[in-house]
């Protein structure tokens, strides 16, 4: 059983954020250490650890993570312009939660990739 992170606790309110939208399956709320004008981390309810934990039962809160990046992406007026998705995995790739989570990250020019 996987242990729990800060981020099970802001789903369940019990620790503030600024929650941009929540449902039966996902969670959305700002980034509380932004690293662009919006920066919105997007989480599946149900605690998955890293990406090399996703299985097929989880695809139905993976897509819907996808459709509320979109979503949110057109609230915050940075569609158009154009905005990056990232999942970090493990230590190599950055990973401090380990509650998987999509950072999404706009308002700005982010440069390179790898910058
Ligand atoms: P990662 O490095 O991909 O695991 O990203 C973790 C992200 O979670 C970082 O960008 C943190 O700033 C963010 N974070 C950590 N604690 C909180 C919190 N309580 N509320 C909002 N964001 C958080």
């Amino acid at each position: 059983m996987a242990e729990e992170t800060i981020f099970s606790k802001i789903i369940r309110d019990e620790i503030p954020a600024q929650k941009l939208y929540q449902d039966d399956l996902v969670t959305a709320f700002r980034d509380i250490s932004p690293q662009a004008p919006s920066h919105i981390l997007i989480i599946p309810n149900v605690l998955i650890p890293t990406m090399n934990d996703v299985a097929p039962e989880h695809e139905l809160a993976l897509g819907r993570m996808m459709t509320v990046a979109a979503k949110l992406a057109q609230q915050e007026g940075i569609a158009d312009d154009g905005y990056r998705l990232i999942i970090n995995c493990n230590q190599h790739g950055g990973q401090e939660v380990y509650h998987i989570h999509m950072h999404l990250l706009g308002g700005k020019p982010l440069g390179p990739m790898l910058s």
